[in-house]
């Protein structure tokens, strides 16, 4: 990966003439189309991204461009970009066009960034390892026979690869996170309900959060300063006021930070050893530099990744009913009557892992179980948030792996769903509890793999989560 620019250097440029939005757009497609073997885009918007990026230079010239000006911006097949294509990677929505922008994709075209294509993803999100898209895989470039993670595994790629600047894509229990650990860029979930949603294919709404995946946290956190805020569209968005995070970063107070790391994730077996020594090495640096840094235990670790699958495939399988055959893409043409319109059309429409989600999802609902399930796992989830505050009352940052291993190999996990949802042991707790992380590169493995750290913090922390950021990106 090439470090490359951050968009205030681009745009430094962009005004003094020495470079067009047209050149980084016609870049951009040259290299999307020598590496289309890695299975990112599922669609390209060669003319449109071209000209709308004569506009921008225009306004540039007369000095009325926005602040994402040249910011060439991928998305998930899970984000509503009006009259184009959205099948969050699925049979079930073929031939499906957005009817509207999503809030955040509205946002960035206002602020004059250019969307140049709709990236591959797992099914409606659900995967760890982008092995679940009816589009085929997509392949991690470091290695093309390995996984790049998932979901958002085209969004991390795409970055990856230089085939755009940032990517928009969506982590409920990891999936942007996960992928960008995987793949050596920086991912983003910002804390629940900081960006609007509107727009937003759902999976597990109370979960769901847009993300960024940049190789820069400047732009991200420009991006996210953006997006981010209340929208008539979608109550469920956060009135805390959203600073200016790019400004922030800027001054980074390299002050000593209390840090807590979780000791069951450092002992876990199922830790690689490489990025074990990897994560020891960067505590000692930042003890030698002053920070505070403690192992706590988490008394409810075992329970978080259960609890995790359980509410999320409860709202999957009620989010997922409206794909019916009736309102949206795909209708089998096997249909006899009313019933067997919808069950043809979701038997022929969905995958085999969305499948398996909505039934495990329709049992712990149905009327016998969910108790035993359900209940159960919202007071699973309401315990894990309090003891997940409770740490932040006494620490600024908890600092964990992003991920057990590093990429693994295609097909090494399809047959075993619980060894692939054991990618996200890492990942999940911040989705339950609902608060902010972000993985940042941390090295390599023998193999050359790029290793992810994550860190943490509480609600609405997201400055302070990028300043650390940086502290330990300059540590290395
Ligand atoms: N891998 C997790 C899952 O399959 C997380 C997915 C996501 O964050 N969208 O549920």
């Amino acid at each position: 990966m090439s470090t490359g620019s951050n968009l205030k250097d681009l745009q430094r440029n962009l005004y003094n003439g020495t470079l067009t939005c047209v050149d980084r757009v016609n870049e951009f497609l040259k290299t999307i189309e020598s590496k289309r073997h890695l299975n990112v885009y599922l669609s390209v918007y060669p003319e449109e991204a071209l000209a709308r990026a004569r506009e921008v230079d225009r306004k540039i010239k007369s000095k009325q461009a926005g602040k994402l000006a040249g910011l060439v911006v991928g998305l998930k097949d899970v984000l509503s970009y009006q009259e184009h294509p959205l099948q969050a990677s699925s049979r079930i929505l073929t031939g499906f066009i957005a009817q509207f922008n999503a809030t955040a994709v509205q946002r960035l075209l206002d602020e004059d960034a250019i969307i140049i294509g709709r990236q591959n993803c797992d099914e409606f999100a659900m995967g760890s390892s982008n092995e679940n898209s009816a589009f085929g895989p997509v392949l991690n470039e470091i290695d093309t026979t390995r996984v790049p993670g998932g979901s958002s595994g085209g969004s991390a790629v795409a970055v990856q690869a230089d085939l755009c600047d940032i990517s928009l894509g969506s982590d409920t229990g990891g999936s942007v996170r996960q992928p960008a650990a995987l793949c050596g860029v920086i991912g983003l979930k910002p804390t629940y309900s900081r960006i609007s949603r509107h727009g937003l294919i759902a999976y597990g709404s109370s979960f769901d959060c847009i993300g960024i995946f940049g190789k820069n946290l400047q732009d991200i956190g420009l991006v996210l300063e953006v997006i981010a805020g209340p929208d008539d569209y979608d109550s469920t968005v956060s009135h805390t006021p959203v600073p200016s995070y790019s400004n922030e970063l800027a001054s980074v107070i390299d002050r000593p930070y209390k840090i807590a790391y979780l000791k069951d994730a450092m002992e876990s077996a199922a830790l690689q050893p490489e990025i074990k020594l990897a994560l020891e090495e960067k505590i000692e640096q930042l003890k030698a530099a002053g920070h505070q840094v403690e192992g706590i235990n988490f008394s409810l670790s075992e329970y978080i990744l259960p609890t995790y699958y359980i509410l999320a495939t409860a709202e999957a399988s009620s989010n997922l009913s409206r794909y019916d055959g009736v309102r949206y893409g795909l209708r089998s043409n096997q249909v006899t009557n009313l019933e067997s319109l919808y069950k043809k059309t979701r038997s022929e429409g969905f995958g085999k892992e969305v499948q398996r989600r909505i039934l495990l999802g329709t049992f712990v609902l149905s009327a016998s179980y969910y108790d035993a399930y359900y209940t159960k796992a919202q007071k699973v989830r309401r315990l894990i948030r309090q003891e997940t505050q409770s740490i932040f009352s006494k620490y600024d940052f908890i600092l964990s792996p992003t991920t057990p291993t590093t990429a693994f190999k295609i097909g090494a996990h399809v047959n075993n769903p619980l060894e692939m949802y054991l990618a996200d042991l890492f990942s999940v707790q911040a989705n339950v509890a609902g608060v902010p992380a972000i993985s940042i590169p941390c090295g390599h493995d023998k193999q050359g793999l790029p290793i992810g750290i994550q860190l943490t913090a509480d609600d609405f922390n997201e400055s302070r989560l990028f300043q650390f950021s940086q502290v330990i990106m300059n540590l290395a």
